[in-house]
């Protein structure tokens, strides 16, 4: 048969898209032509191809050979296509029986050897390829990521030898077992730790809790990072789904480790981090830090130091839980559906209302650091809090009686569990409809929420926040209805907004 088709699959942000490579053969002067790949990338393949097929023992063909990936208009990286193109060679040349192919797909980069080198991205492409019903042969070193997708038919090879072993039914691949995802202690270091810090603690086992963003304002060495290590240490462990999800962006970077399954990431780029690694790019765009924090924390530590700019893209994700990169003619989508955490200090200086006395800033000067964060950006967290230096006779140790994250993590749970029993998401990702519908307060509580509303010339996205924010409180007392008392300790966590600031 002079004609061969073989099913890979490209990579297109967190899609993987079925490419089909089709071998043809016909009469003329011997050729090997590549049509749909970059064209830097056709050599290199060209080359990988040729050598393998040779030092594998099989016939190279002495004919006009063209290679079609189709379609033309996805984005490909050459070395996944390897051995489906070395495959349909041998098919469309009578040395492998054709018929068998259609059940598989392939994806795996050949050195010249023969032998089959990890590709990123694996575990997206089995999804979709379990997906469409069939099964997937991969390289060995990334199969075992593929095999967390459950009842994917997943076979591991070391070389082209070995899946021709297979399709000629001499010798069968193994089918790759899925894992056993190592579920351990959590690592997250202990609550107990911080000293002193009650009323940030509070905060933060809110919004573990109802799962809302946070910004901590206080002065340097006053726990807030300790505070934002401590977060995924309180939240529930990942369902299936989300940790499927999770890994398969881990993947995409070639960056999954078996021993972080389910696991919260808790992600924490510094501040003169660029705009494409925080949010993702690259000519073939790969995701950032907000997409490899999905379903966990990303921790944005001194917020008024970062490029103003690249925090205006966080707007988007932070309202629709993905990110759209657009480059040249490419899109590509990534989920970046993160909890929100920031800190920052109170003024240029940092030590604005330390007991030392030392600052000097000018309200100006204050004035103009705060205002480096947008207005915006700022009116979606929904907690602002101020993280106080510690009274001077406070000393570690101090407070032996502080609780450990167990504690906390029991409270967050029941609360977590009774949003889902009520609507089926956490407080933080209400819509406004559904604000309405499970977050009205009780009389006492509205006038409160009025007179507040009033004093602090909140905005209408603030109110909803507040509300949320209240569900929470009420959630985490096992209440129904949002009394004062919620709303009350919700309002507190404004810190930033209005004459609150
Ligand atoms: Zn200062």
């Amino acid at each position: 048969m002079p004609l061969a088709v073989v099913h890979s699959r490209a990579l297109s942000g967190f899609d993987a898209p079925p490419v089909a490579v089709e071998v043809h053969l016909s009469g003329g002067l011997p050729a090997f032509n590549l049509v749909g790949l970059p064209d830097t990338e056709v050599k290199e393949s060209r080359d990988r191809v040729r050598a393998a097929l040779q030092n594998a023992q099989f016939d190279f063909p002495a004919r006009k050979i063209t290679v079609n990936l189709a379609p033309a208009d996805l984005p490909k990286e050459s070395g996944r296509f390897d051995l489906p193109i070395a495959l349909g060679i041998l098919a469309a040349t009578g040395q492998l029986p054709a018929e068998r192919l259609s059940n598989y797909e392939f994806a795996g980069e050949l050195a010249l050897s023969g032998e089959l080198r990890p590709i990123r991205g694996a575990l997206a492409m089995t999804l979709k390829a379990h997906r469409d019903g069939r099964a997937f042969v991969l390289p060995a070193g990334s199969a075992e990521e593929a095999a967390l997708v459950k009842e994917a038919i997943v076979h591991p090879a070391r070389s082209l030898l070995g899946v021709c072993a297979h399709l000629t039914g001499r010798e069968e691949l193994p089918r790759c077992e899925a894992p056993e995802p190592k579920r351990g202690k959590c690592s997250a270091p202990d609550l107990a730790d911080v000293r002193g810090q009650s009323l940030p603690k509070r905060a933060l086992e809110v919004a573990a809790a109802g799962r809302h963003s946070l910004l901590m304002l206080g002065p340097p060495g006053t726990g807030k990072s300790m505070l934002a290590q401590r977060l995924p240490g309180l939240l529930p462990a990942m369902t299936e789904d989300e940790a499927l999800e999770a890994a398969a962006i881990h993947s995409l970077c070639g960056r999954f480790r078996l021993e972080d399954w389910s696991r919260r990431p808790l992600r924490a780029p510094h501040h003169t981090a660029s705009a494409v690694a925080l949010v993702g790019g690259g000519g073939d765009p790969r995701p950032g830090e907000i997409s490899l924090a999905h379903h966990g924390v990303l921790f944005l530590d001194e917020l008024p130091e970062w490029d103003r700019r690249v925090l205006e893209v966080l707007r988007e994700p932070l309202e629709t839980g993905q990110i759209n990169i657009s480059r040249a003619a490419r899109q590509a989508t990534f989920p970046a559906r993160f909890q929100f955490l920031a800190a920052m200090n109170p003024c240029p200086c940092g030590y604005l209302g330390h007991p030392s006395g030392k600052c000097r800033c000018t309200p100006d000067q204050i004035a103009r650091y705060r205002s480096r964060i947008s207005g915006p950006l700022l009116d979606r967290i929904d907690l602002q809090i101020e993280v106080p230096a510690l009274p001077v006779h406070v000393l570690p140790g101090d407070s032996p009686n502080a609780e450990p994250s167990a504690g906390v993590r029991a409270r967050v749970f029941a609360a977590a569990a009774r949003q889902r029993a009520r609507q089926g998401k956490a407080n933080a990702d209400l819509q406004p409809k559904e604000v309405e519908r499970f977050c009205v307060p009780d009389a006492q509580g509205d006038s409160l929420l009025r007179t507040a509303f009033a004093r602090l010339s909140l905005s209408a996205r603030a109110y909803h926040r507040i509300l949320k924010v209240a569900r929470t409180i009420a959630d985490l007392a096992g209440a129904d209805a949002l009394a004062a008392s919620h709303l009350a300790e919700a309002i507190g966590y404004r810190r930033l907004d209005g004459a609150a600031g």
